[in-house]
């Protein structure tokens, strides 16, 4: 994916156009002002591959961090770590965007809100979240039919369509959180 350079303001404007395993976790750092790390992971690299630079990256995370601590305390416990997440530090590995499968394969234990929605989120509370959405209700039954046959990849995308007013095609699905936001960009322009 080449989404070029992404500006914090454009990021502010566009995050409703990321995929619900993004939007979850990007509307808990708002609200909490912090994530767990298997979160920022999935988050952070998310973020890397549709372009915000680490120096972005670094004044997103800091300007949520600071309200529940001391920038010297962000600066001394988390600066590396996102540089770490960029590969210019440590051992300097370039990690790539996870795709759906890397997600969904992760364990998601109880206070965790990473992985994918689809697959690790319950179907009252997917229900309530695609409502809040402005899913309607037969969507909302379709997408949990979809979710129990465990075809997360076509739920999301029917989401997709309802969230976005689009059709993405009878053979095409979803496969990487960051195809997603393409699509969903495409569809909002
Ligand atoms: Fe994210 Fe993929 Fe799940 Fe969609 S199917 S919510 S893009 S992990």
């Amino acid at each position: 994916f080449n989404f070029g350079k992404l500006e914090l303001e454009q990021l502010r404007e566009k995050w409703k156009n990321f995929p619900l395993c993004m939007k979850i976790q990007y509307e808990n750092l708002q609200k909490n002002h912090h994530l767990k790390h298997f979160s920022r992971f999935q988050l952070g690299l998310f973020l890397k591959g549709i372009g915000l630079s680490l120096t972005n990256a670094l004044e997103l995370w800091k300007s949520e961090f600071i309200k529940i601590m001391s920038e010297e305390q962000f600066i001394k416990e988390h600066v590396y770590y996102f540089k770490h997440l960029y590969g210019v530090v440590g051992a300097k590995i370039n990690y790539r965007p996870y795709n759906c499968e890397k997600i969904q394969s992760q364990g998601v234990g109880h206070g965790q809100i990473h992985g994918c929605p689809f697959k690790h989120s319950d179907n009252h509370m997917l229900a309530a979240r695609l409502a809040k959405d402005s899913v309607s209700n037969d969507e909302i039954e379709f997408i949990l039919a979809l979710k129990k046959e465990k075809d997360y990849n076509k739920a999301c995308t029917r989401y997709l369509e309802c969230v976005h007013s689009c059709q993405i095609g009878e053979d095409t699905v979803i496969n990487h959180p960051n195809d997603y936001f393409e699509k969903a960009c495409q569809a909002d322009v």
